[in-house]
């Protein structure tokens, strides 16, 4: 396979200019694509060339595959790049563009198809050893085969859809009384965000902890991961604070789960940047998803590990060899992500505009990735994160002090922020101790944010 010279990235925002800015350091040419309310967006501006794609609605723009293609035959880019969001787990999409012999920077169609239905990535993990929530077996037909399925595992239950994701399409039955409108809901979410109304039921766990595997594959069996990142601090079901390593988890337990992550990429041949999630509750794990794309929270990986994941995604869709092996990945102090949203507290209302004046935490262990500058207008047609702030310590404590000290340092005026959250958050003493779970953030909301 030739190795790229120019790589297009369908995306906007920070993730945008991540791409943009490891494939300039690989000597590979950038162009980007915008829609017409993003003409004046940075990402454009990074960009060696930028192709206007069409309206704002996303559907018409970031998300026309049309569009895409001809972008890349009028610049003659060879490859690809989805970031997170749009078109990155869209197996259609990956599939056309195998079709018009033009790279895709991520997992073959196939793997995106098989990881995208949570009953089927259920299956094929629970065959490659990896362990599961207790639940159905499959798809849950109707209320009656559904409240069975409930009786058998016990309450309280989550009914899931399958073509779920961003937190939709899932309710919980704390008993057989909430069964019938949890289940009729999660159907009709189903249906009406993804067009696919199967359902599945799991066990619903009190007190776990979200933990994700980062993996890596060569496409040719080959994989290594890069340790877990704790997510666990969640608001509706969307992380909001991340960090590397988790503080309830040893090198045992890394090394452990994170050969049997290894292991099941290596046996379906993955190739490129995955994440295997699970709920991990008295010392057990759980898979839950996987993600067959680069995540929002993946530099907390790269900090740890000091590694360019987007560099290495570009790598191995070349058909280059990973330029690191499990041997070579070890553990370097801590790293807490804070995502900075657009929006209005404490009701977390969108709140785009203009952003009068933008300054960037900078200093030793600090990494800011946004696409924000002076003057610029955010548009109300995307999704509301403006910046994630990413530091790194020797260990966690310091992270936590520098995450502190960063947050001090930054200033974003003209809008409203989800900044002061976290102003908040590391006055309290869970944070520090790092003893929270999955539903921890949102009983804090509940009594703090009225
Ligand atoms: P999505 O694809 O929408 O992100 P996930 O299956 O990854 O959905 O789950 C997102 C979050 O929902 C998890 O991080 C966790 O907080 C919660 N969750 C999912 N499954 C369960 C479960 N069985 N028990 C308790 N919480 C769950």
């Amino acid at each position: 396979m030739p190795v790229f010279d120019k790589i297009l990235v369908a995306n906007r925002g920070e993730i945008a200019l991540r791409v943009i800015r490891a494939a300039r350091e690989m000597g590979i040419k950038s162009v980007a694509v915008h829609s017409t309310a993003d003409t004046d967006a940075m990402h454009v501006r990074m960009a060696d060339e930028s192709v206007c794609i069409g309206p704002p609605t996303s559907t018409d723009s970031y998300l026309s595959v049309p569009a895409l293609v001809a972008a890349c035959e009028i610049t003659g880019a060879q490859a690809i790049h989805p970031g997170y969001g749009f078109l990155s787990e869209n197996a259609k999409f990956v599939q056309v563009l195998e079709d018009h012999e033009i790279a895709f920077i991520g997992p073959t169609a196939e793997h995106i198809r098989v990881m995208g239905d949570k009953i089927t990535a259920k299956d094929t993990m629970k065959r490659l050893g990896v362990p599961c929530v207790p639940g159905s077996d499959g798809g849950v037909p109707d209320l009656e085969t559904a409240r069975e399925v409930a009786e058998k595992i016990g309450y309280p239950v989550i009914i899931k859809a399958t073509a779920g994701g961003g937190g939709k399409g899932m309710k919980v039955a704390k008993n057989a009384e909430d069964m019938e409108n949890a289940f009729l809901t999660a159907r009709a979410e189903g249906k009406s965000n993804f067009g696919n109304d199967e359902v599945y039921i799991e066990k619903y766990l009190t007190t776990p902890r979200h933990i994700e595997i980062q993996v890596f594959g060569d496409g040719k069996g080959g994989a290594v991961h890069l340790g877990e990142r704790d997510c666990s601090l969640q608001r509706r079901h969307q992380k909001v604070f991340e960090e590397a390593p988790g503080p309830s988890i040893d090198a045992n337990t890394r090394a452990r789960i994170g050969k049997i992550c290894a292991d099941a990429v290596a046996g379906i041949n993955y190739i490129g940047a995955g994440t295997i999630e699970f709920l991990f509750e008295n010392g057990e794990f759980y898979f839950i998803e996987m993600n067959t794309r680069l995540q929002v929270e993946h530099p907390v990986t790269e900090a740890i590990f000091g590694v360019d994941l987007v560099r290495e995604q570009i790598r191995v869709a070349e058909g280059l060899p990973m330029s690191f092996t499990q041997d070579d990945l070890e553990v370097q102090g801590h790293a807490i992500e804070i995502r900075i949203n657009a929006e209005k507290l404490p009701n977390f209302a969108p709140c785009p505009g203009r952003i009068s004046q933008y300054h960037a935490p900078g200093g030793l262990g600090v990494r800011m990735d946004s696409a924000l500058y002076d003057g610029y207008s955010i548009p109300p047609y995307y999704d509301s994160l403006i910046g994630k702030l990413i530091v790194h310590g020797r260990d966690r404590g310091e992270a936590l002090s520098r995450l502190d000290r960063a947050l001090s340092e930054l200033i974003v005026d003209g809008i409203d922020t989800t900044v002061p959250l976290f102003h908040a958050l590391l006055q309290e003493a869970d944070i520090h101790s790092g003893e929270y779970n999955i539903h921890w953030l949102e009983r804090w909301l509940d009594e703090n944010m009225d």
